[in-house]
């Protein structure tokens, strides 16, 4: 007999139950579904990653003459003005750390594809490092337009571009698919 913890109140059923026992909730578990909308998301996510490092994050407009920088041209431009923490920050935040979080959800997928049920624990750290820090990434894009804003841009107007807001779209799609991957399959072998 196999069993499922309710995710709602830790109770743990009988994975034949369609509802949960004490709080009678649905246990929805679907393991294939959640594996291939947690994929799908990813590669969403990855594709909307190409565009908000390749296109400017914010346009600037003086005149008719409009200019407008990438998030590693931003890094870079910071770092030659002697602004090394904000370039660091900068860099970790927008393109190191998406990138880590790519590579965590996959290794988490294909973990559970294979049925690997080893070092559970480690995980579903992962798997909840991913969820809490989510939303908090799209606190970057406005210190990028802030910081951009206030140190090299006075008086001039700021709009952002195509790179902020593919920006949004990946921190949202790569929330979508760590939402959609159900944490207790991390736990689960599936040999019967
Ligand atoms: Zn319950």
């Amino acid at each position: 007999m196999k069993y499922l913890r309710c995710l709602y109140c830790d109770a743990t059923n009988p994975k034949n139950h369609e509802v949960c026992w004490r709080c009678a909730l649905p246990l929805d578990y679907d393991r294939k579904k959640s594996i291939h909308k947690s994929l799908a998301f990813l590669f969403a996510a990855i594709i909307f990653y190409i565009p908000a490092n390749l296109y400017p994050v914010l346009q600037t407009a003086k005149f008719s003459e409009s200019h407008g920088s990438t998030i590693l041209e931003g890094v870079l431009s910071m770092w030659q003005s002697g602004d090394y923490p904000v370039a660091i920050i900068i860099f970790i935040a927008s393109i190191f750390i998406p990138m880590l979080k790519f590579i965590i959800l996959f290794y988490l997928i294909i973990s559970i594809m294979r049925c690997s049920a080893k070092r559970v624990r480690e995980k579903i750290k992962l798997y909840f490092l991913i969820e809490l820090t989510g939303p908090w990434s799209l606190i970057d894009v406005f210190v990028v337009l802030i910081l951009v804003a206030l140190i090299h841009f006075k008086n001039i107007a700021i709009i952002p571009g195509i790179g902020v807001t593919s920006f949004a779209l990946m921190v949202v799609l790569t929330l979508l698919s760590a939402n959609a991957l159900d944490p207790r399959a991390l736990g689960e072998n599936c040999e019967e």
